[in-house]
């Protein structure tokens, strides 16, 4: 892992309120190990922003957000753009969480369109791909998800990777309770950075954070992060606890 930073990063999804938020990061602030090992990070909903970015101001915590629209400006209502994310306090996105895939129609194109816009802002998004139940019981998993990461990545320059983060999320594991077997994630994992080794080359595949998601916990989250391509988590339902999210910050030593 020496070659490449290791993140913990939680979803908060559409929880939490400002108030929740302050009352998460006053418990953070005990609990928070002193620790280097890891970059830490909480994705929360875009009104959050403001709030998570002073609460946290002083800690070791990132804070993300869980999407963005591609566009610089202009007439797309409702919509956050990147650089008002940057200004807001915002180091991290989540691009094509699998239920922005699955529930709000959001295709490769536009995955590939918002990682983009990520980086060129100078965000680090956390694009996320994996496969449904369906499509493992096929045996399409590995070329499935090397075609995720392939359009995900298209016209993204070798610099700009540097500030890419990927996400192998099997979405038959995400919030069920069912978690890949690690042998299951790490070899999925390997085959995402055989992929961007490819892409890219040797040197920069290497150098290249991956994370697994979908049920981690604090029970299961040293035996994921000990797979050697498995180089964090992204944690949806076990972040909406401080004591679970350190737990599992701690399992990544
Ligand atoms: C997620 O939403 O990215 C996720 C992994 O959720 P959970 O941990 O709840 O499965």
């Amino acid at each position: 892992r020496r070659y490449r930073k290791t993140i913990i990063a939680g979803n908060w999804k559409m929880n939490k309120t400002a108030t929740e938020t302050r009352i998460y990061a006053d418990q953070m602030k005990t609990l928070l190990p002193k620790a280097k090992w890891c970059e830490i990070v909480l994705c929360v909903s875009f009104v959050n922003i403001p709030t998570a970015a002073k609460s946290f101001k002083d800690t070791r915590l990132s804070v993300g957000a869980q999407n963005l629209h591609y566009a610089p400006e202009g007439a797309y209502t409702g919509e956050v753009s990147a650089s008002m994310l940057k200004d807001a306090g915002t180091k991290y996105v989540i691009v094509g969480h699998s239920e922005r895939r699955a529930q709000f129609g959001e295709t490769d194109l536009m995955v590939n369109k918002k990682a983009r816009a990520a980086v060129d802002a100078g965000l680090y998004p956390i694009i996320c791909v994996g496969e449904t139940e369906e499509q493992r019981e096929l045996g399409l998993t590995a070329e499935l998800v090397s075609l995720q990461v392939r359009a995900a990545l298209a016209g993204i320059s070798a610099d700009k990777l540097r500030r890419v983060v990927i996400a192998y999320e099997p979405v038959w594991a995400i919030g069920t309770g069912n978690t890949a077997t690690s042998a299951q994630a790490g070899e999925i994992c390997n085959e995402i950075r055989a992929t961007i080794r490819h892409l890219y080359g040797a040197r920069i595949a290497r150098s290249v954070t991956i994370l697994y998601g979908g049920s981690m916990n604090p029970e299961n989250a040293y035996e994921l992060l000990s797979q050697p391509d498995i180089d964090g988590g992204l944690v949806g339902n076990a972040s909406l606890s401080a004591s679970d999210f350190t737990a599992i910050i701690n399992a990544a030593n």
